[in-house]
């Protein structure tokens, strides 16, 4: 199947599907199997029509696009964006079949997304929409089915409003069709923080067996949301100094290091980073570029390009966000070789982790503490860490390529093992 053809063509979904074939070369998976275990099994194209404080009525466009449902039911965020395309859900959605097998979770993979700008939305519209959204993809979703998560643009509460509409749905109080819900409805302690804390402990993993201290650490993150503030806070806390932080409005780059709760304080206060004293002011173009130890991406997709991977100043790239770095990236920075690159499915797999932990807690109603959720979590990610680094040693590839080689195996055996139809 010729990808122009498909209905998910756009240059992310064509991101996605490179990094694949590389990892389907070194695997020698034959043509029919290949297309087979690449593809996105289904989607779903809703409208919906949400009734605005002015009282008129906005119609707004999701997809929720389940790409494997063969090892488990699908897992994956849903996005609220403007510039969100279902191409675009359809990569997030196979990023994260190749995550959940990567780490060992029971689940497929799957990604949602809404055409909106929710930060321009009242409390109200967005309870509204929110609920619109959950009610039309219910019968498409489920505990046993598919679980959705946060991602750009939804919370602890977006979560909230999706249950309550799912349970109403159903007639019963069924908390295991969405993770990351806050505490009082189920939700797991360390939920909040997990991805942070998966891409903060990888780093000071691989920092250390590159023999560097936290002292000696400084780092430039971009995007202050979920992600970003949370490993800026855990490395902040391991003693890195944060020299760079920026969301959708621009930067802030303080060679001397920026306080990052006293950054979150007054994003809490101002809805954003813009005008913030801590530092120089730096286009998030600007901000990429700035030297640094570890450079964390943790906003958008295509980022890290053809135009600015040879002049990076980094010596380690975690990707906290979902496919931020263009193949054509990738290839500069496998010719440079002098930059140790943490790929997403490795990177920010803690948020996924975590999610499974908040899933199977809802299917038992017995819930842990939060030491036990995080002594879990860094079980989790040491083991797979270890098995990239074999996978990667194994087949001289890249990490990213080892990473993808170790999640897509799993998935296709799956099929094989199955059958046709899964
Ligand atoms: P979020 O909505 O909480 O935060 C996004 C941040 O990025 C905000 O600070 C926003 O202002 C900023 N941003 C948006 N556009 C930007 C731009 N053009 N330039 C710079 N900054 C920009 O979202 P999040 O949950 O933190 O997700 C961030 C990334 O991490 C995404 O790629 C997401 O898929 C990925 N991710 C999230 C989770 C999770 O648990 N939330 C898990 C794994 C991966």
């Amino acid at each position: 199947m010729s990808l122009h053809h498909s209905i998910y063509d756009s240059p992310v979904f064509r991101q996605a599907c490179r990094q694949f074939d590389l990892a389907a070369d070194i695997l020698g998976m034959e043509t029919g199997v290949r297309e087979r275990t690449k593809q996105p099994r289904r989607c779903l194209t809703v409208m919906l029509p949400v009734r605005l404080d002015n009282g008129k009525i906005e119609t707004f466009e999701g997809y929720r696009v389940q790409h494997n449902i063969s090892t488990g039911p699908a897992k994956g965020g849903i996005r609220f964006h403007q510039d969100v395309t279902l191409g675009e859900v359809a990569a997030l959605a196979m990023w994260m079949s190749w995550k959940c097998s990567l780490v060992g979770l029971p689940f497929g993979g799957a990604k949602g997304g809404v055409v909106v700008n929710a930060r321009d939305m009242s409390t109200g519209e967005l309870e509204r929409l929110s609920r619109r959204y959950m009610q039309e993809i219910a019968t498409f979703i489920g505990p046993n089915l598919d679980i959705p998560a946060p991602d750009v643009g939804t919370n602890e509460q977006v979560m909230a409003w999706m249950m309550d509409t799912y349970s109403n749905h159903v007639g019963h109080y069924d908390p295991g069709v969405i993770t990351g819900k806050p505490i009082a409805l189920g939700g797991s302690l360390g939920r909040r923080e997990a991805t942070g804390e998966g891409v903060s402990w990888f780093t000071q993993a691989y920092l250390t067996d590159a023999g560097l201290k936290a002292a000696d650490t400084t780092v430039v993150v971009q995007g202050f949301g979920n992600v970003g503030s949370e490993t800026a806070l855990a490395l902040a806390a391991w003693g890195a100094k944060i020299v760079g932080l920026s969301d959708f409005t621009g930067g802030v780059a303080n060679p001397r290091g920026l306080d990052v709760k006293d950054a979150l304080a007054y994003v809490a206060a101002n809805r954003s980073l813009q005008g913030y004293q801590g530092g120089e002011t730096v286009t998030n173009a600007e901000l990429l570029e700035l030297p640094c130890t570890v450079l964390i991406p943790a906003a958008l997709e295509r980022v890290i390009t053809e135009q600015n991977a040879g002049r990076l100043q980094c010596r380690f790239i975690a990707e906290g966000a979902n496919g931020p770095t263009t193949n054509e990236a990738d290839l500069i920075l496998a010719q440079r070789g002098d930059i140790e690159l943490i790929p997403d499915v490795l990177c920010n797999s803690g948020g996924v982790i975590v999610s499974y932990f908040e899933w199977l807690q809802n299917q038992s109603a017995y819930y842990w503490s939060k030491e036990e959720v995080f002594s879990k979590l860094h079980t989790m990610l040491a083991k797979a860490k270890a098995s990239v680094e074999g996978t990667k040693k194994k087949f001289n590839c890249t990490r990213r390529t080892a990473a993808l080689v170790l999640g897509i195996a799993r998935v296709a055996e799956a099929k094989a093992k199955r059958g046709l139809f899964p």
